[in-house]
C-alpha cells in the first residue's frame, strides 16, 4: 500500500446524470485508497440535486453561470457555449484560491473528456489531467476516427458491404444508423458533434485516458486502441455493494438530479413473483414522440408481464388522457409508473426479468453487469451503436423494429418482451447474461483487469505527489 495520506485531486463532473455517476463512483474507488477528493459541480445543478451518500468526498458547487437549469435543458447549444466559458473561469478561480490554502495542493485534475477544455485550465496551472470517458471504446473510437479524418462525414455506405468501418473488423457490426446519431446525421446537434469530436483535440497531452468500460467486453478494440493510447479501462463504474462488495457503505451513486421513488417501487417489486416484471426506462435525457408513448402504453398493457416504468416529469404530458385506468395503474396489480427510481436497485431486483432500454452507455453496463437482459429501444447519441452491440456482440437483448413512420408499435414491443421472458431465444439471451454477469464483476473485483488499472492510476498519483 502507497503512503496517499494528504494526497488531494480534483474532479470536475459535467452536469447530466449518465456522466455525474461514473466520475463520481471512480471518485470513490480512489478516495477508499486513501486520495482526499474535491469533487466540483456546476451550481445550476444544486436546487434539483439530491445529494444522498458520496462517502468521504467532498462535494463543492462552482459556477456555470445559471442558477438552475432544467434537466433537458443541459444539451442545448445555449447552455453547453455558456459552460464552456463560464466554467473556465470559475475553475481557474477556484484552482487559484485552493493552490494557496494551507492544505496540500491537488495535482491532477480528472475531467469529463467531452469538456477537453479543461485539460487547458489544469496545464495553465501546473496540473497534470486525466480524461474520462463516459462512452464504449467503440463509440470513442468513432468519434476518433471522424476527428482525425479518416472517416469522412456524411458517412457513406461501401459498396457491396454495407457499413463504413472495417477496422478494427469487430466495427464491421456497424451498419449506417448504428453509428453514433450526431455522425449519422451531421445537421441534427452540430454543437454537440462539435463537442463529442472535440474530446480527442488534446489527448496527447492528457497524461491519462481512462475509459468506463471493461476489457473483456471490449477486447479487440481495447488491444487496439491500447496500441496506440496510453488508456485505462476502469469500469464498469457501478456501486461496489452491486459488484465486488468491497467499499464500505457505497450502495449507490450518491448524487441524483432527480428523486428517487425509491420506497415506492421496492414495496411494489416486492408484491411480484420472481422474474415476473419488465423494468421500462429511457434515462435522464431522451424524449420520445407522443404516438411512440401511445403505442409503448399499449404494449405494456397487452403483455402479461408486470411493468416498472419510469416517466420523467417532463414526459408526463405525452401520456394518452385516460392511461391510468387503461393500464390498470389503479390498484397497482399490473403496472407501476414513478418519475425515476434507484435504477439499480431495481435492476437487482429478483422480480425484474428484463429491461427495456434506450440503451444510455450507464443502463447498458448496469444491466450487463447486474445480468438484467434487454429489449433494446435507442433514441439518439451513442445509443443505436450500443444496442447493436448489446444484441449482435454481447447477445444479451433483442432489439424492437420501428414502423415506416419510425414508430415501435405495440405488439412489436410485447412479443420481444415475451420471448426475453419465455422464448427459446430468450433463453440463450438470459444465459449470456448471466455470464457477462460474472465477469463485469470480476473486473472490478480484487486483480481484475479494471482493479489493476484503478491501482495502477492510484499508484502514478503517489508517484507524481511524493
Ligand atoms: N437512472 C436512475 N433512475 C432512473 C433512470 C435512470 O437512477 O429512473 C440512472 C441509471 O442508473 C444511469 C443513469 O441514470 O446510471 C442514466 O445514464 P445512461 O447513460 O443510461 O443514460 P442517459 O440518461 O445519459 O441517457
Amino acid at each position: 500500500m502507497y503512503p496517499a495520506n494528504g494526497i488531494h485531486v480534483l474532479v470536475l463532473a459535467h452536469p447530466v446524470q449518465g456522466h455525474i455517476n461514473p466520475v463520481l463512483q471512480f471518485s470513490k474507488r480512489l478516495a477508499s485508497k486513501g486520495l482526499k477528493v474535491t469533487f466540483l459541480i456546476p451550481i445550476s445543478t444544486r436546487k434539483s440535486l439530491n445529494l444522498v451518500n458520496a462517502g468521504s468526498i467532498r462535494v463543492e458547487y462552482i459556477s456555470d453561470g445559471f442558477d438552475n437549469v432544467e434537466a433537458d435543458k443541459l444539451i442545448t447549444d445555449e447552455y453547453l457555449d455558456h459552460f464552456r466559458l463560464s466554467v473556465s473561469r470559475s475553475l481557474s478561480n477556484f484552482i487559484q484560491k485552493h493552490q494557496c490554502c494551507k492544505e496540500s495542493p491537488a495535482k491532477v485534475l480528472i475531467f469529463d473528456s467531452i469538456d477537453s477544455w479543461v485539460l487547458d485550465v489544469a496545464m495553465e496551472h501546473g496540473m497534470h489531467g486525466a480524461s474520462f470517458f463516459t462512452q464504449s471504446c467503440v463509440v470513442s473510437w468513432i468519434y476518433y476516427l471522424v476527428h482525425h479524418g479518416t472517416v469522412k462525414l456524411p458517412l457513406k455506405v461501401v459498396e457491396g458491404q454495407g457499413c463504413v468501418l472495417s477496422d478494427p473488423p469487430l466495427m464491421s457490426v456497424l451498419r449506417l444508423n448504428d453509428f453514433p446519431s450526431f455522425v449519422a446525421d451531421v445537421h441534427k446537434y452540430p454543437a454537440i458533434l462539435k463537442i463529442v469530436l472535440g474530446q480527442f483535440s488534446n489527448i496527447q497531452k492528457a497524461k491519462w485516458l481512462l475509459f468506463n468500460t471493461f476489457t473483456e467486453l471490449e477486447y479487440e478494440l481495447v488491444n487496439w486502441m491500447g496500441n496506440q493510447w496510453s488508456m485505462m479501462t476502469v469500469g464498469p463504474t457501478i456501486p461496489s455493494v452491486y459488484m465486488d462488495k468491497r467499499l464500505e457503505d457505497d450502495i449507490d451513486y450518491g448524487l441524483s438530479l432527480f428523486k428517487p421513488e425509491a420506497e415506492a417501487c421496492l414495496r411494489w417489486l416486492d408484491s411480484k413473483p420472481p422474474r415476473s416484471t419488465v423494468y421500462v426506462s429511457f434515462g435522464s435525457l431522451a424524449s420520445l414522440g407522443e404516438d411512440q408513448m401511445a403505442e409503448l402504453a399499449s404494449g405494456l398493457r397487452s403483455m402479461k408481464s408486470h411493468f416498472l416504468w419510469v416517466v420523467r416529469e417532463s414526459e408526463e404530458k405525452k401520456l394518452p388522457s385516460n392511461f391510468m385506468q387503461e393500464l390498470g395503474l389503479d390498484d397497482g396489480k399490473k403496472g407501476l409508473m414513478v418519475r425515476w427510481c434507484d435504477q439499480l436497485q431495481v435492476l437487482s431486483h429478483g422480480s425484474v426479468g428484463c429491461f427495456m432500454t434506450h440503451c444510455g452507455w450507464n443502463s447498458t453496463l448496469e444491466a450487463l453487469s447486474l445480468g438484467v437482459p434487454m429489449v433494446v429501444m435507442p433514441q439518439w447519441s451513442d445509443q443505436p451503436t450500443n444496442a447493436t452491440f448489446i444484441v449482435e456482440v454481447w447477445k444479451v437483448g433483442l432489439r424492437v423494429r420501428a414502423n415506416e413512420q419510425g414508430v415501435v408499435i405495440g405488439e412489436e414491443i410485447e412479443s420481444c418482451v415475451n420471448e426475453i421472458m419465455d422464448g427459446e431465444k430468450g433463453k440463450e439471451i438470459r444465459e449470456n447474461s448471466s455470464r457477462w454477469k460474472e465477469i463485469a464483476k470480476r473486473a472490478v473485483g480484487e486483480g481484475g483487469c479494471s482493479d489493476k488499472n484503478i491501482q495502477e492510476f492510484f499508484s502514478n498519483i503517489v508517484d507524481l505527489c511524493t
